[in-house]
């Protein structure tokens, strides 16, 4: 299985490596996709992703400036830096992500958000990379930037939005991310929302460490427990869990491409 969205990097200074990794692939979650945070990260994600590839997985990379980091990184020496990684980098990346919006309180000035994730967008498209968005209470503006840029492919992660911000985003061709948000039995909204989502449309992701599911409230976040969402998913949409996760593993492999996401032991 893969999980199509995660912060190795930092699970790694959590949990230690050669554990996550064994409970990965005792789970039978064998590729996974980690997304960039800052220009001064990019360099130890890459490093991460090599030795978790020594250890049998597949790791596809995805680089990008989150919304969270957009008062530590100047929007115009930002785009730089991502323009010139991404030339060197090219054929090794497989998304511009982690980029989008974050409109709750306490949060950088919108409008260095709005120029980082702009730009990236940008750059996305003229790599011909899809995008891997953040979004929390923002899917209607994020919904405008697509709706400009045609041909802009991508999933938002994390999916928690309405089911009209839902069809809206799968009409333009984007997924939706699947997080561990599901497990939580009060998540009636969500999990109704997905429940009438086209499953072609919905990719599986842990975004460990953060956003641990119900069975592991206040621990850290870990690829393995994708399982739980997918057991979740599987009931919301009448269906069996071996065919779902092979249903989403290939719409994972659309987006990002078939190379880079196929396991190195098939
Ligand atoms: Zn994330």
């Amino acid at each position: 299985m893969i999980d199509t969205h995660c912060h190795l990097d930092d699970l790694v200074t959590l949990q230690g490596l050669p554990g996550v990794v064994a409970r990965m692939r005792q789970a039978g979650v064998s590729v996974v996709v980690t997304v960039g945070v800052s220009p001064d990260r990019w360099a130890a994600q890459k490093m991460v992703a090599e030795q978790v590839r020594v250890l049998g997985c597949t790791v596809g990379l995805a680089y990008g400036i989150h919304p969270w980091w957009a008062d530590r990184v100047e929007p115009a020496a930002g785009l730089a830096a991502l323009s010139d990684w991404l030339e060197q980098e090219r054929g090794n990346t497989l998304a511009v992500g982690e980029i989008g919006l974050d409109s709750a309180t306490d949060m950088p000035d919108a409008s260095r958000q709005y120029a980082l994730v702009e730009g990236q967008m940008d750059l996305a498209l003229q790599h011909n990379l899809p995008v891997i968005l953040h979004e929390r209470k923002s899917a209607d503006q994020l919904l405008k930037m697509i709706r400009h840029r045609p041909g802009l492919r991508g999933v938002v992660h994390g999916f928690t939005g309405s089911l009209q911000q839902a069809q809206q985003l799968i009409e333009r061709g984007f997924y939706l991310g699947v997080g561990a948000a599901i497990t939580h039995p009060r998540a009636t909204r969500l999990r109704a929302t997905l429940a009438a989502s086209p499953p072609e449309a919905l990719l599986l992701e842990s975004d460990a460490p953060n956003q641990s599911g119900h069975a592991h409230w206040g621990e850290p976040n870990e690829p393995a427990y994708i399982i739980e969402q997918l057991a979740v998913l599987a009931e919301l949409l009448f269906t069996d869990a071996p065919t779902l996760a092979n249903r989403l593993d290939a719409n994972a492999r659309a987006l990002f491409g078939r190379a880079a996401l196929t396991p190195t032991d098939q």
